[in-house]
C-alpha cells in the first residue's frame, strides 16, 4: 500500500472515532425522548386523579408562555410576527412577552405583537440597555424608553414602577446595579446558556440528531443557571422579587443564502420560535372559579398576567424534560390556602404543600439553603416551624445524567414572615 493510501485510511479511521460521541449522543437523546413520554404520561395519570379529589386542588387556572422575545424590530433578530404566531401556536402558548430592543428613532413597543392574536395573548415589551451597560425587560414597554442619549438603570426601573409595569433583570452575570428596586430577575436565559455550547460539538449533534430531535437536541446543552439563582437568592435576603426564564428568541442561528429578490434559496435555522419557545416556559397562576366540569378558568389578559408575574404567581418549567403543567407550591394554614409568591404570617398550623406533575426529586430551600432533598416525591405537606424564604426546584433523577442535574422546575417563593 502506498504511503498515500495509509495516511488516507489513518485520517478516515480517525474521522470515524470521532464520530462515535455523537453517535452515542444521538443513541442517548432517543433513550431521553422515550423516558419523557413515560413522565408526560405519568402527569396525566397524576393530574386525572387529582382532579378527582378535588380538595386537593387549590382554585387557581394556569397559563403557560414564554417572556424575552424579539422580532426583526430593534436589529439582531430576522424573525417576523408570522412566524412567531406560528410558534406560539405549535406550541399551545396562552401568553408571549416581546422584549423588542429599544431604538432611538422610532418607538419599538408600540410597533410590536401587543393584544390577543389567534388565541395567544401578546404583551409589547422592550430590552433596554442602560448607560450603566445593565440589561432590563420593561413590561410593556413604552415610547419614554426611547431615548437618544441613553437611560439610566436607575431611570429604567423608575419609569416602569411609574407606568405600572414590571422591570426585570436581564442576564443577571453581566448587571451591576445591584441596589436597584427592580421587580424580578431573569435567573435562566436561553442564549446565555447557549453562548456556552462548544461550535464544534454543536455541528457534528446537529448533523447526526437534529433531523429526529430538532429541539431534544438543546437537552444535551442545558445548564443549571448556578450564578442566577446564586443573584436572586442574594436579592431575595433583603426583599421580594420574581424568577423568570428568558427564551431570549431571536431565530437568527444559522444559515441563510437569499437571492437578489430577496427570495431565500438556501436556509437552515438552528433556533427558530418553534423550537425556543418549547425549552422553557414560564407558567402563571391566576385565581379562578372551579366550574361544574371540574374546569378551571380565569381570564386572561395583560392586566391579570402582570399582576401575577408582579405577585410571584408564578413558576419556571423546563417543559423540554417533561411537562410541568399542575405544579403546586402552596402554604396552608386553618385560614385557608395560599400560593407562591404570597407572604403569610407564621401560624401554629403552618405547612408548606407540593405537588408535583410526576414522580421527581424535590429540593426544598429555606433563605437559599437547601432543607430538604427527596427523591420519588409526588407529593409532600411538610410543617413550618421557622419563619424564612420557601422555595423549591425540582428535577428528575429518572433521567440519568447529565439531564438529571438540571432543574425541570425552578418555583417562587413563599414568604413565610
Ligand atoms: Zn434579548
Amino acid at each position: 500500500m502506498s504511503r498515500a493510501k495509509k495516511i488516507l485510511l489513518i485520517v478516515l479511521f480517525l474521522i470515524l472515532l470521532s464520530q462515535i460521541p455523537f453517535a452515542y449522543r444521538r443513541y442517548r437523546l432517543g433513550r431521553l425522548n422515550a423516558l419523557i413520554q413515560m413522565i408526560n404520561s405519568e402527569s396525566r395519570q397524576l393530574a386525572q386523579s387529582r382532579t378527582r379529589q378535588s380538595n386537593d386542588l387549590s382554585p387557581y387556572a394556569e397559563y403557560k408562555g414564554v417572556v424575552h422575545v424579539h422580532s426583526f424590530l430593534g436589529g439582531h433578530s430576522a424573525g417576523t410576527f408570522q412566524e412567531i404566531l406560528d410558534g406560539a401556536i405549535a406550541n399551545q402558548l396562552d401568553f408571549v412577552v416581546m422584549t423588542e430592543h429599544v431604538e432611538s428613532q422610532y418607538d419599538t413597543s408600540a410597533m410590536t405583537l401587543k393584544g390577543p392574536r389567534a388565541g395567544v395573548l401578546f404583551i409589547n415589551g422592550n430590552e433596554v440597555a442602560s448607560k450603566q451597560g445593565d440589561r432590563l425587560l420593561s413590561i410593556p414597554g413604552d415610547v419614554s424608553l426611547t431615548s437618544s442619549s441613553g437611560v439610566s438603570t436607575a431611570d429604567v426601573v423608575a419609569n416602569s414602577r411609574a407606568r405600572n409595569a414590571l422591570s426585570i433583570i436581564a442576564y443577571p452575570e453581566e448587571f451591576k446595579s445591584w441596589s436597584e428596586n427592580v421587580d424580578g430577575i431573569e435567573v435562566y436565559n436561553v442564549y446565555t446558556n447557549a453562548r456556552r455550547i462548544n461550535p464544534l460539538v454543536a455541528l457534528f449533534d446537529t448533523v447526526w440528531s437534529r433531523r429526529a430531535f430538532p429541539a431534544l437536541l438543546f437537552a444535551n446543552y442545558l445548564q443549571k443557571p448556578g450564578l442566577g439563582l446564586k443573584k436572586w437568592d442574594e436579592i431575595l435576603a433583603g426583599r421580594r422579587a420574581v424568577a423568570l426564564a428568558g427564551n431570549d428568541s431571536h431565530s437568527n442561528v444559522g444559515l441563510s443564502l437569499d437571492d437578489a429578490s430577496g427570495k431565500q434559496l438556501v436556509g437552515l435555522k438552528l433556533d427558530p420560535y418553534e423550537t425556543s419557545f418549547r425549552l422553557v416556559r414560564v407558567h402563571v397562576l391566576l385565581p379562578a372559579q372551579v366550574e361544574d366540569s371540574m374546569e378551571v378558568r380565569a381570564q386572561l389578559d395583560e392586566t391579570s398576567l402582570l399582576q401575577a408575574i408582579r405577585a410571584g404567581h408564578c413558576f419556571i418549567g423546563f417543559d423540554l424534560l417533561g411537562d410541568t403543567t399542575n405544579f403546586r407550591f402552596e402554604v396552608r394554614d386553618s385560614r385557608g390556602i395560599q400560593i407562591q409568591g404570597d407572604e403569610v404570617p407564621l401560624q401554629s398550623d403552618t405547612r408548606l404543600k407540593i405537588l408535583l406533575p410526576a414522580s421527581s426529586r424535590l429540593v426544598l430551600y429555606r433563605n437559599g439553603s437547601v432543607m430538604l432533598d427527596e427523591t420519588g416525591v409526588k407529593e409532600k405537606e411538610i410543617p413550618v416551624v421557622q419563619a424564612g424564604i420557601y422555595r423549591v426546584e425540582g428535577y428528575l433523577p429518572q433521567l440519568g445524567k447529565p439531564f438529571s442535574e438540571q432543574p425541570w422546575i425552578i418555583s417562587n417563593p413563599i414568604y413565610i414572615k
